[in-house]
């Protein structure tokens, strides 16, 4: 019987969680949540105590994003996979066009596509670890998405809206693993949404957006419509319930105190800028790792489209992966296992804001550790 091989202590990270979502919790967010234990978790989000924590969390990710006039945040209950349908019901007039090269676009894609009260969607692939040329202005097209990171494979694509386009069509963005760590000018979409359990290091179950006037409008013009919308996918009744710092239905209380501490850490380190810089930072040291280790590659050939918060590394044939895996998490590294449907020998290792740079040195020792004393 073969006992787990121990990595010694000195190299372990301070923290071992480095999934792509959920992902790690800092302990400042969990002291938080046991402050608001006595006063806010079981109260009525009705009351001023809750709207007056979703409303610090509405301003501060408005600070975060640098905020364009007119813009506002809304939030409602799911999660982005939920937002997908909504979207469809209550952002797509006719058609949208959609950006599909990992499993997230594609999701959202399909949801458009096989809505009966649309048309047909135009939808643009890739293949995994790369990306489509870009969004193109077509005729008859009243919504572009994409995402800005998309985390099944670690490729990245810009936010920029699309020229030439209908100047009534909007540019919507899943922005899920993206926002909180890597730079958006939030001019350049329409609607900027993501769940808070990747750099926000929240829970999931809920998302929030970014939403420009034109997108208002929208929605509204929608809703006026007689097309039929579901009460709790519809994002007439989101905006209607965010500005008055609620949800259509009860949300759950303690990620948005988790989310709510970690939006003010954020800000308080120099917002956005701090965050990329960061992400930057700790992604380079996996990539540059992965160039000079001789049984791994960076999967994202093109270092333009690698992304700063998902890293994807491919390991020759001649390294078992699984078992590198499970050796990890033997001592408390977890989570960095290749997406599931993507079916490669690669480890993908999230290097989310919370992340630290001298936890990514030591993951990385880690893995040589594992690679060289652990593999026979
Ligand atoms: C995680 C993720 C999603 C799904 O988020 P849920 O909260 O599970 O619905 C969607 N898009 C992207 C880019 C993601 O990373």
């Amino acid at each position: 019987m073969s006992e787990m091989p121990v990595i010694p202590a000195s190299l372990l990270p301070t923290d071992g969680r480095f999934g792509a979502g959920p992902s790690r919790v800092r302990p400042e967010q969990v002291s938080a949540l046991v402050d608001a234990g006595t006063s806010l978790l079981g109260t009525s989000h009705r009351q001023a105590p809750v709207r007056s924590l979703v409303g610090d969390i509405r301003e501060g990710l408005a600070e975060f994003f640098g905020l364009p006039e007119g813009y506002e945040i809304i939030l409602g209950l799911g999660g982005a996979s939920t937002f997908w349908d909504s979207a469809a019901f209550s952002l797509v007039r006719r058609r949208a066009q959609h950006l599909s090269f990992g499993e997230f676009g594609s999701k959202f894609a399909q949801v458009t596509d096989k809505a009966p009260h649309l048309e047909r969607s135009e939808i643009f692939r890739a293949q995994p670890g790369s990306r489509p040329a870009g969004p193109e202005p077509r005729e008859g097209v009243d919504v572009y998405a994409w995402p800005q990171n998309e985390t099944s494979t670690g490729v990245i694509m810009d936010v920029t809206r699309p020229s030439g386009t209908d100047p009534d069509a909007l540019t919507v963005i899943d922005a899920t693993s993206a926002a909180g760590g890597m730079h958006v000018d939030i001019n350049h979409t329409d609607v900027y949404y993501f769940s808070p359990q990747k750099n926000f290091g929240s829970d999931g179950g809920v998302w929030f957006a970014a939403v420009s006037p034109a997108a208002l409008e929208r929605i509204a013009e929608i809703s006026r419509s007689d097309r039929w919308i579901p009460d709790v996918l519809s994002l007439a009744a989101a905006v209607e319930n965010s500005r008055k710092n609620q949800t259509y239905n009860t949300p759950a209380l303690a990620g948005l105190v988790l989310l709510d501490e970690q939006v003010r850490w954020l800000n308080g380190n120099g917002g956005m800028p701090w965050a990329a810089e960061r992400t930057a930072t700790t992604s380079s040291l996996v990539y540059d790792w992965a160039e000079r280790t001789t049984v791994a590659t960076p999967f994202v050939t093109d270092p333009e489209h690698r992304s700063p918060v998902v890293c994807t590394v491919d390991f020759d044939d001649s390294v078992d992966t699984a078992r590198v895996l499970s050796v990890l998490r033997a001592n408390g590294v977890v989570d960095v296992d290749p997406y599931r449907k993507l079916g490669r020998n690669q480890l993908r290792i999230a290097t989310f804001a919370s992340v630290p740079e001298a936890d990514i040195h030591a993951l990385l020792a880690c893995i040589d550790w594992t690679l060289e004393n652990a593999l026979s």
